[in-house]
């Protein structure tokens, strides 16, 4: 395997061991692996994930004056809203998958017995939190995030609300959390081990971290916004060297409803979550790392040979996503259309038997 020496480390576990991976294909050829030319991607084999860095650091999404949110492909040529619609009604439908996720840990019992304060990292508008109170006896949240709008409606929902761009997280709340959920963000990091950190600041002994990213063998890479793509092995090294023992790792998918909002790419792989309880104090890991004796995962790694393999492998199923959503989609509504016609029928032979005992019936 011919690795680089690289001036660029990995994202996710500072290794300078880098394969370079070639993503600027020709959008039309590789719509879904396909970044141009001001990006530079790494393939790191030490933790199995993708790092990319912008060369230009004007081409960075903004997200401290909202325009990530306004720039969305998918919410194009739409009037404006307050709020990020449709994506916000997946955003709130994301707490149900995460709810039955903890259940299924059996740590419903103890959050049940006990007001729980939540802290919902980059959680935008903090719909996916308010939601989380329909099953969750929920005393408290904050949404931590950087763009202003979003924390603007979180506010007005009752929720408390830490800028990111101006104040750091754990002098607010430091040691008073015991639930963390954080969905759709690590991606979009460029330390994603600080913000780890600042987390772990913020909870108190024995409690719950819930992450979910986009896995990259099951997604799309060309979003300019992430900054990392994710393995399940990446996500287990970063959550397991930061200060936290694993309790579940596995797959989920964006709410099959976005795909009647226009997003066809729900799938089984799509996201990887991640379950995890506050365990060691991070200065004794931080002096493990110090000392060489890293936590490293258990998986073997691959080649760049097995990478690209699995990348192509994976990038091909998932553009299969796209028609078979829509198949499932169109069967659907075929259905719906049988069933509304069978039932119009019913409800012309009733609105006759509704029309001749009436008329016909004697006062
Ligand atoms: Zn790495």
């Amino acid at each position: 395997m011919r690795k680089i020496k690289s001036n660029f480390k990995c994202r996710l576990c500072n290794s300078c061991d880098l394969i370079k991976i070639n993503l600027s294909l020709p959008r039309a050829i590789s719509p879904f692996l396909s970044r141009d030319k001001s990006w530079k991607n790494f393939y790191c084999p030490r933790c199995n994930s993708l790092s990319h860095f912008q060369k230009k650091k004007r081409n960075l999404v903004k997200y401290s004056d909202s325009s990530y949110r306004k720039s969305s492909n998918f919410e194009a040529n739409r009037p404006a809203s307050p709020i990020s619609l449709p994506w916000s009604t997946i955003t709130s439908l994301r707490s149900s998958h995460i709810s039955k996720l903890i259940e299924n840990c059996s740590l419903t019992e103890k959050f049940n017995c006990k007001k729980i304060n939540l802290l919902d990292y980059g959680g935008y508008n903090g719909f996916t939190s308010y939601g989380l109170k329909s099953y969750f006896n929920i005393d408290d949240i904050t949404i931590a995030d950087l763009d202003p709008n979003g924390l603007k409606i979180a506010s007005s929902l009752g929720m408390k609300v830490v800028n990111l761009h101006k104040s750091v997280l754990s002098k607010n709340i430091k040691n008073k959390v015991n639930l963390c959920i954080s969905v759709h963000v690590f991606e979009h990091l460029k330390k994603p081990a600080d913000a780890l950190g600042e987390i772990h600041k913020c909870l108190k002994d024995d409690s719950i971290l819930y992450i979910e990213v986009p896995n990259l063998f099951g997604s799309y890479l060309t979003d300019p916004a992430h900054l990392l793509s994710f393995s399940k092995e990446g996500l287990k090294h970063l959550i397991s060297n930061n200060g936290f023992k694993i309790i579940k790792l596995g797959f989920i998918r964006t709410p099959k409803e976005a795909i009647k909002y226009g997003y066809p790419y729900s799938n089984w792989r799509e996201c990887i979550y991640c379950i995890a309880k506050k365990e060691n104090s991070l200065n004794s890991i931080r002096k493990k790392l110090r000392k060489g004796n890293i936590i490293k995962p258990k998986e073997i790694m691959y080649s760049k040979k097995k990478f690209l393999a699995k990348l192509a492998m994976s990038n091909f199923l998932f553009t299969l996503t796209y028609p078979y959503n829509l198949l499932n989609l169109i069967l659907n509504l075929l259905k719906r259309f049988v069933i509304e016609i069978i039932r119009s029928i019913f409800s012309i032979s009733s609105s006759l038997f509704f029309f001749f005992i009436n008329l016909f019936k004697n006062d």
